[in-house]
């Protein structure tokens, strides 16, 4: 497949490339480019909806679905109303984010978009070919290829690999039971028998709200297990019985602390397969945004991507810490994440997960967990990043 007159070539029409895409589209300065996306299928689905905290307008402000500026953190003996200072969640559906980036990618005829199945063939001095439906693609050397298909490594003896696995469903009610304004982040009353397991609960309106039954773990449960659980949860913890199930959603965010490149094989990696996933969360949206920030002002300052700017090593030391303490069952996340919002601000511990902190604020953070199991595990993470292992 010959497709040499492009400048910019973007394997995935998902969350990152789109954010790329309609921040050069918005800066006016790629209008004489040749820009290409390519992906298996259209996005029409409504396949995920992505809700992150922000302290001021993003780029995608304007559809924006339902914000909050009251949220709640549950365990069995307390709720806490945290403190969020100026942060909002906000909640973004997938199908609008589709809707609105390609009605404006219809408007730029400089823009193509390309449906088909992509796989990559490594061939010789770490250079691989790109097939879309099993034939080359033969490009323009001098395009800049952004690949956001995320294959996983192989796993390894040092690295840690837990998933975030997730099923909600949008619930509606006959009767009023929900209170729109405030939303529940974490709800850890439910059984912790397959790991670190709580319920988003986010109200869309008074009768209608995504109920999300998440768990941080090795091994995804079998489909029904998700759906008993959230029957339970609705009955049980919301003393709701009367309900339409009007949406699903299922998803699996990997959660590792496994190393990538942001340029490998010819190709620039963005995304979850750039390493966009904060690996002790699961959350992405707003890293994704950011990394799009930095391209395009890379592009339209220098033409080229050379110095894209990394994630600080510290903030990945911590997100390693924490996955060892995870995955090795040293403590339950349950009580490492109630101590961690019960001592601080919540508007503290969203800075530090956005890896937007000082030293001075992570050393006051990091003060209020268990000491001993902390250290334990920072040591051991300490010295396979200085041994460059991980
Ligand atoms: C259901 C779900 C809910 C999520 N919710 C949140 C959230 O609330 N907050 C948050 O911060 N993060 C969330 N995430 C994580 C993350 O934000 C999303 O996965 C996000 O879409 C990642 O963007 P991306 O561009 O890296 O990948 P994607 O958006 O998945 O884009 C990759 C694209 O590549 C295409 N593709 C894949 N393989 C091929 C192939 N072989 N050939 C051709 N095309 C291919 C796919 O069709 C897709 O369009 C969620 C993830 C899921 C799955």
């Amino acid at each position: 497949m010959q497709l040499k007159n492009y400048d910019y070539i973007f394997l995935g029409a998902g969350c990152a490339s789109l954010s790329i895409i309609m921040r050069m589209i918005a800066s006016q300065k790629f209008n004489q480019k040749k820009i290409l996306l390519i992906d298996k299928e259209p996005k029409t689905k409504n396949d995920r909806t992505w809700c992150f905290w922000e302290h001021q307008p993003g780029f995608f402000e304007e559809i924006v679905y339902r914000k909050w500026d009251q949220l709640l953190f549950k365990t069995t003996d307390e709720t806490t109303p945290l403190q969020m200072d100026n942060y909002e969640y906000k909640m973004i559906r997938g199908i609008d984010f589709y809707n609105k980036c390609f009605s404006e990618i219809a408007q730029h005829k400089n823009i193509d978009t390309l449906y088909g199945e992509i796989s990559f063939e490594e061939i010789k001095n770490g250079l691989t070919e790109i097939k879309i439906n099993n034939e080359l693609l033969v490009y323009n050397e001098h395009a800049i290829i952004f690949n956001s298909i995320y294959i996983p490594l192989k796993k390894t003896k040092v690295t840690f690999y837990l998933l975030q696995h997730f099923t909600g469903w949008i619930v509606e009610t006959k009767e009023n039971v929900f209170t729109p304004k405030q939303a529940t982040i974490m709800d850890f009353r439910v059984h912790q028998n397959n790991g670190t397991t709580f319920v988003y609960a986010l109200p869309l309106a008074a009768n209608r709200a995504l109920i999300e039954y998440t768990l941080f773990s090795e091994n995804i449960l079998p489909e029904n297990e998700y759906d008993k659980e959230l029957k339970l949860y609705l009955n049980e913890f919301l003393q709701i019985h009367d309900y339409t199930i009007c949406e699903k959603e299922f998803g699996i965010i990997p959660m590792t602390n496994e190393k990538f490149s942001f340029f490998k094989n010819g190709m620039y990696f963005i995304g979850t397969a750039g390493g966009q996933t904060k690996a002790s969360t699961g959350f992405t949206f707003r890293f994704i945004q950011k990394q799009a920030d930095a391209i395009v002002e890379q592009l339209i300052l220098k033409g080229n991507l050379f110095k894209n700017k990394q994630t600080k090593k510290r903030f990945l030391f911590y997100d390693s810490t924490l996955l060892h303490i995870l995955s090795k069952k040293m403590m339950e996340g349950k009580t490492i994440f109630s101590i961690l919002f019960k001592k601080n601000k919540a508007s503290a511990i969203f800075k530090f997960l956005d890896n937007e902190t000082t030293i001075a604020e992570e050393i006051k953070l990091l003060k209020t967990l268990p000491k001993k199991i902390f250290i334990k595990a920072g040591f051991k993470e300490f010295i396979k990043m200085i041994r460059n292992i991980i």
